[in-house]
């Protein structure tokens, strides 16, 4: 049985439909409903998916980050134009985040808004990206500085999709997915010891890995519900992201995937738990455990890089004035927000150098 998760926000209301190799040909009639439609998708997934994708009508564009783009945003707008979309048209995101992003924006501008739909592919995008409506693309200055809140009309997540996932790509996503076990289901964190990396796209335990999707929309469902706009609650999925983000911009997004640095960022909050006694030493033990398990890095290979870090953390964009939005753990399952100064989280990152 297909589950079904219903987000709702002040303005609109859209279901996330999980189960496993539902969709097909006629799924993605069903979805269409005779309306004008384009399915946006990369090389890469086309390629997995060509017999699924071959009698509709595609646009293929290159694999990367890259692509969320002003130029790829004018590929597909000039696109549709040309096929004279209009407000009752519907643009179809079949892919990972960079796909979901970059269609949602578009779907969000063309016409002051149309239809949109997300098919994710990654296990970044069934647990994260697609669900909660924020939309961009990048500006050669920064990652997401154009964009919007745009919810789609549907997100329909089929987990057979993972089986082509590569490896590393699996493990990435699997960082935002512990992220919710960590910071909001201890239940959750106590299912994902009980499976590893090799066993999420083995049909043997199908039902287990539905029930992790489904828990993981089903919270980021009720964060967007009570906080769309990103001002106050739904900070908190920036959980281990302060660090995250600093680490990936000094690297310049090439020694350190996102997923893996979030992960170094969620062992050094765990690590200041711990530090702070509100968490025992079995219990960060655990935490990082699990990151191992799933194949993530619990420290920088080079941890005296740290300090020249921090000076990154000191012009993240999250950052207000002195004061940093600086996400806590207190327990497995449960964090919470701090405003704190910059000077304050140097002190406390030293600390456990
Ligand atoms: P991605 O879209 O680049 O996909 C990763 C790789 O996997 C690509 O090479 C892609 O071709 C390949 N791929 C996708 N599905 C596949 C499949 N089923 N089988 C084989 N290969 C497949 O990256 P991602 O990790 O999915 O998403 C990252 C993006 O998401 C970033 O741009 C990030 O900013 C964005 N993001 C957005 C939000 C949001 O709320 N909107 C949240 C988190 C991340
Ligand atoms: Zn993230």
């Amino acid at each position: 049985m297909a589950r079904s998760i219903t987000v709702t926000t002040p303005q609109t209301e859209y279901d996330i439909t999980i189960d496993a190799g539902w969709i097909d040909t006629q799924k993605l009639n069903e979805i269409i409903q005779n309306r004008k439609y384009l399915i946006v998708t990369d090389e890469t997934v086309y390629s997995h998916y060509e017999e699924l994708l071959n009698p509709f009508e595609c646009v293929v564009l290159p694999v990367g980050e890259g692509t969320k783009s002003l130029k790829y945003f004018e590929k597909v707008i000039d696109m549709l134009q040309d096929k004279q979309f209009n407000r009752s048209s519907v643009l179809i995101a079949f892919g990972g985040g960079v796909i979901g992003d970059l269609t949602g924006y578009v779907a969000a501008s063309y016409m002051r808004g149309i239809h949109f739909v997300q098919i994710p592919t990654t296990m970044l995008a069934m647990v994260d990206s697609s669900v909660g409506g924020k939309v961009a693309i990048n500006h050669t200055s920064a990652k997401n500085l154009i964009g919007a809140f745009y919810q789609p009309e549907a997100v329909y997540i089929d987990i057979h999709f993972l089986k082509t996932l590569p490896k590393k790509i699996l493990s990435d996503g699997m960082a935002e997915v512990i992220k919710y076990g960590l910071g909001f289901d201890d239940h959750l964190f106590d299912k994902l010891e009980t499976l590893n990396l090799d066993q999420l796209n083995d049909s043997e335990h199908e039902k287990t890995v539905l029930d992790i999707v489904e828990t993981c929309c089903r919270i980021k469902a009720q964060i967007v519900h009570e906080d769309e706009r990103d001002v106050a609650m739904r900070q908190l999925l920036n959980l281990g992201h302060t660090i995250g983000h600093a680490i990936e911009q000094f690297y310049q997004y090439k020694k350190y995937t996102h997923g893996q640095a979030i992960a170094i960022g969620m062992v050094v909050k765990s690590k200041i738990a711990l530090l702070e006694k509100r968490i025992d030493q079995q219990t960060c033990e655990r935490i990082e455990n699990l990151f191992e398990q799933y194949h993530l890095p619990l420290e920088l290979d080079d941890p005296k890089m740290f300090s020249t870090i921090l000076e990154a953390i000191h012009l993240d964009k999250k950052s207000t004035g002195s004061q940093i939005k600086w996400i806590c753990v207190d327990a497995i399952g449960k964090c919470r927000i701090e405003g704190t100064q910059y000077e304050e989280i140097v002190r406390k990152i030293k600390n456990i150098e």
